[in-house]
């Protein structure tokens, strides 16, 4: 299996390739060049294995140059010891035909842990296979993917991780997450600035000639954590499998298929739902959930993506955003594997900060998919509602897609079984949950709104959440936008 970019018909590469280079040097995200299916029979196999059978045996279809030593490897290292209970998918029944995939069980309480687990053992046995030195890994970030890459980054051997984040652009928790990370291979910044500022400062390092060079004569190369990775995106395929698999033994009736609802910041958790339903997992209905940054909404229903629009911050964080970087992927095999016209309309997202799809390619995209979005009302509402109602607490963001299915099933009547992802644990964002359930305990002090928060819904904390009262920060580092290198060099002991 080869690797493709969105951008330029001409690239062709391995898994392992793909993986350590993160992009394509012209800028374009790497595909794989089909899509592998499985069959009923493959499907039934699967669902007799734990998690870390189902993944390997996914895996193994996307990375064929890892060998099954290797993938085991992988595989183990990510999933034995990390997750609750080794559950790190569970499928918890709402109600009789509608199932919460919970992503949330890992060592950071967000699902970007399904992959950033992975990441490091793949992106090391990839590095060592095409034959790069240390990888040093840079992440600009606005909360969860920056604990998360550190907990899948520390100690792992023949890496070094340094995240930065905007200095008041994140939670108090997510800020106390992050400096209180453990590992001798870990370097954490706040910078004056906001995200922006910090993700502009990585692209530039990213870019920097001169630094690369100075890395290279220390047999250092930088790589990227974020969801532009492949190697980020194919753990999270292997969820939907998983999830299918868990419907099988469960007896659940899927004539006619299930649905899948996602709530969508980067597009990265739906997308890996499309290759899942591509390899013969019978989703029937893609369901796009957004915030009221309700961009990817207005593109499925018009084929308009306009990011000329007001940016809102919401009480889902980690869905505030305007450039759907995955979505990339998604256009370039709505129009068949089209890198020419992906790029052209990539140059007219960059130019003018819009494109437009028509004709075929958008009677396929509305085929596939549906967009829904609601406000931080509905979505406090939604978590007070299910509560009430099932003695079930979300979060925020997996609030947004429970209220957006909601929608759906009354706008269209269909009734279909349903799996709705769950992509953080309540407790991850307690001042906003807690106010839906009970605005009366709302408070400045976290820990005091966690433990209220368990007394007023009978739920217990995560344990990772627990243990944060009372740790020590072990970074409290701030620097200006332009020490963002210097931060990185002196941490990597090169200048
Ligand atoms: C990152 C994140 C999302 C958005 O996922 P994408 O793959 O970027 O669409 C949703 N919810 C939570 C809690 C997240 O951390």
């Amino acid at each position: 299996m080869k690797y493709l970019s969105t951008r330029d018909a001409n690239v062709r590469v391995s898994a392992a390739t793909a993986i350590s280079q993160g992009i394509s040097e012209e800028g374009g995200l790497f595909v794989p060049e089909y899509i592998p299916s499985l069959t009923a029979d493959d499907f039934c196999r699967l669902s007799k294995l734990d998690y870390i059978g189902r993944a390997k045996a996914v895996l193994s279809l996307y990375l064929d140059d890892f060998s099954e030593e290797e993938l085991d490897y992988c595989v183990r290292g990510a999933y034995s010891g990390t997750f609750d209970e080794d559950l790190p998918a569970p499928l918890y029944k709402l109600k009789n035909g509608e199932y919460i995939l919970e992503l949330w069980h890992g060592p950071t309480c967000a699902f970007k842990d399904l992959a950033l687990q992975l990441l490091p053992f793949l992106l090391t046995t990839s590095a060592k296979k095409v034959g790069k030195g240390r990888t040093v890994i840079l992440v600009a970030t606005s909360g969860d993917t920056g604990k998360a890459a550190l907990e899948g980054f520390s100690d792992v051997p023949n890496t070094d991780i340094v995240v930065f984040y905007p200095n008041n652009g994140v939670s108090p928790m997510q800020k106390l997450q992050m400096d209180t990370q453990k590992g001798n291979n870990v370097f954490v910044s706040a910078i004056e600035g906001n995200f922006d500022d910090a993700q502009t400062g990585v692209k530039k390092i990213f870019t920097d000639s001169a630094v690369k060079a100075l890395l290279k004569e220390n047999g250092m190369e930088f790589s990227s954590a974020n969801s532009i990775n492949w190697g980020r995106l194919v753990p999270q395929i292997v969820y939907y499998v998983s999830a299918y698999c868990d419907l099988i033994k469960n007896g659940e009736n899927l004539d006619g298929g299930f649905n899948v609802v996602v709530p969508t910041g980067n597009f990265g958790n739906i997308l890996a739902a499309y290759y899942a339903k591509c390899m013969g997992v019978p989703i029937a209905k893609l369901i796009c959930a957004s915030n009221a940054n309700n961009i990817l909404t207005d593109f499925i229903k018009t084929g308009v993506y306009d990011r000329n629009r007001e940016f809102y911050t919401t009480a889902s964080p980690s869905m505030d955003i305007l450039i759907s970087s995955n979505l990339e992927r998604m256009i370039y095999h709505l129009g068949g594997n089209d890198a020419k016209m992906t790029a052209e309309l990539q140059k007219q997202l960059a130019d003018n900060g819009r494109y437009e799809i028509k004709g075929e390619m958008l009677e396929k995209l509305q085929s596939l998919y549906e967009g829904g979005c609601c406000d931080d009302a509905e979505t406090l509402k939604t978590i007070a509602d299910k509560f009430g109602e099932y003695n079930y607490l979300c979060d925020t963001h997996t609030a947004v897609a429970v209220k957006v299915y909601d929608e759906y099933v009354s706008r269209t009547g269909d009734n279909r079984t349903t799996v709705v992802a769950s992509t953080a644990s309540p407790y991850k964002f307690s001042a906003s949950v807690l106010k839906a359930v009970d605005e009366s305990k709302c408070s400045t002090d976290e820990f005091k709104m966690v433990e209220f928060l368990s007394e007023a819904t009978g739920t217990v904390p995560p344990a990772p959440i627990k243990a944060l009262k009372g740790a020590t920060p072990r970074f409290n580092n701030v620097c200006e936008k332009d020490e963002m290198i210097d931060v990185v060099l002196k941490f990597l002991k090169i200048k």
